[in-house]
């Protein structure tokens, strides 16, 4: 196998893996993994789970792709399951995170210009991470992925995460939307806090401006609520999402409030792929089963759990600052260099991934159960004597 035809854009783990079953996973030379990375919070049901496998088996005999130019009987099926879960109506797919994270990009530009023209600042939080593309780059607080690639979309301002008096001060009649994480992924597993939301909330309607979460890490029942924002105090007005909503299957979503996304036009935002039949039906067949098979309850419950015994390893471990997170997406905040600490695990059988300067991210499958748990918190334990 020859690596030398790929584009050298990640730091890859030197590892090529063949076959996954639930949370396990094996590499070429047939090791066995545990898989607590589940494809950064996208395999929610686990490797090869029958879910997916069946909604990908039925759907793909019957219709793949029609494009947009035609109404499809999975998508609007699949919009509807996700407007009666929630407090918004519509609905716009696409294939990812980042492509979600534009569609509310330009949303709330084009909402912003029809009050008024001058009306087109996006607010967005240092630490932050919305994706790769251009547009979602502009809004993602981290100079190390934005520096090479300026001058990115202007009129989009950094403020602090949870800084309330930095929120007030930028906000004003000429910021059209908002961006947040109600809980940063990517920058290290950070909780935004409810007063802080509710400020944004009302700064928002007191200035019609849009709030957006991107809930495409934290969504999808991966801290124990379908909608990250059931666990908050907020409604936001558009919702970006992606990862888990198709269970390792890609596609991404968009969802509004009726009033907010009438904004839109036909011509004004597109996606050839996106809201396929096949991708429509296999995230439907994965919010079915979250929402009628105790999934949501098995997180909060495996997270309490997990939570419970790393907090017993942080007192025997001075390595250990804090736990962190909330359900299933989850942070051991270390002393010691993360990428060491996730090189060791991995050697061991354990897959884990860093976040932030000093987290150590734990995102195991919604439907984990105690013993594999139990299994990866022997390895974490022989990874934290190491140090
Ligand atoms: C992963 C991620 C994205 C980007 O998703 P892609 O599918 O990689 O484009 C955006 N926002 C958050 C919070 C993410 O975790």
């Amino acid at each position: 196998m020859s690596k030398e035809n790929i584009m050298n854009t990640y730091g890859r783990v030197d590892v090529v893996f063949k076959e996954g079953n639930g949370c396990k996973i094996w590499d070429v030379n047939n090791k066995e993994y545990l898989d607590f990375v589940s494809g950064i919070a996208t395999n929610c049901l686990g490797h090869s789970s029958l879910v997916v496998l069946d909604a990908i088996s039925r759907q793909s005999k019957k219709l793949m792709h029609i494009s947009n130019l035609y109404w499809s009987d999975t998508q609007m099926e699949l919009a509807k399951k996700l407007a009666s879960l929630s407090h918004h109506e519509r609905v716009f797919f696409c294939n990812s995170g980042a492509e979600a994270i534009e569609c509310a990009l330009k949303l709330a530009r084009k909402y912003g210009k029809i009050k008024n023209k001058n009306k087109d600042k996006i607010l967005y939080m240092k630490n932050s991470f919305h994706g790769r593309t251009l547009g979602a780059l502009s809004v993602t607080g981290q100079k190390s992925y934005q520096k090479d690639f300026m001058p990115l979309i202007p009129n989009t301002i950094e403020i602090e995460f949870n800084n309330i008096d930095d929120l007030k001060e930028n906000f004003n009649d000429s910021v059209c939307g908002i961006i947040l994480e109600p809980i940063q992924g990517e920058g290290g597993i950070i909780n935004v806090n409810n007063e802080y939301l509710k400020t944004a909330r009302d700064l928002c309607n007191k200035y019609d401006a849009l709030l957006i979460f991107d809930e495409v890490q934290c969504g999808i029942g991966r801290i124990g609520t379908l909608f990250a924002y059931e666990s908050f105090s907020v409604v936001p007005d558009v919702i970006c999402m992606a990862k888990g909503l198709g269970g390792g299957f890609p596609i991404g979503a968009v969802l509004g409030k009726e009033d907010i996304v009438e904004a839109f036009v036909p011509g004004d935002h597109g996606s050839t792929f996106g809201g396929n039949p096949l991708a429509c039906a296999v995230s439907l067949a994965v919010l079915n089963e979250i929402t009628t098979n105790n999934i949501l309850d098995n997180v909060k419950e495996q997270g309490e759990y997990i939570c419970n015994k790393l907090n017993k390893l942080k007192e025997k471990y001075s390595i250990i600052e804090d736990i962190k997170g909330q359900g299933l997406l989850l942070g051991i905040k270390v002393s010691v260099d993360t990428k060491e600490f996730v090189k060791k695990a991995f050697e061991k059988g354990l897959l884990l991934a860093g976040a932030g300067q000093n987290v150590v991210r734990i995102l195991p499958p919604l439907n984990v159960k105690q013993k594999d748990i139990d299994e990866a918190l022997i390895l974490i334990e022989e990874v934290l004597k190491e140090f």
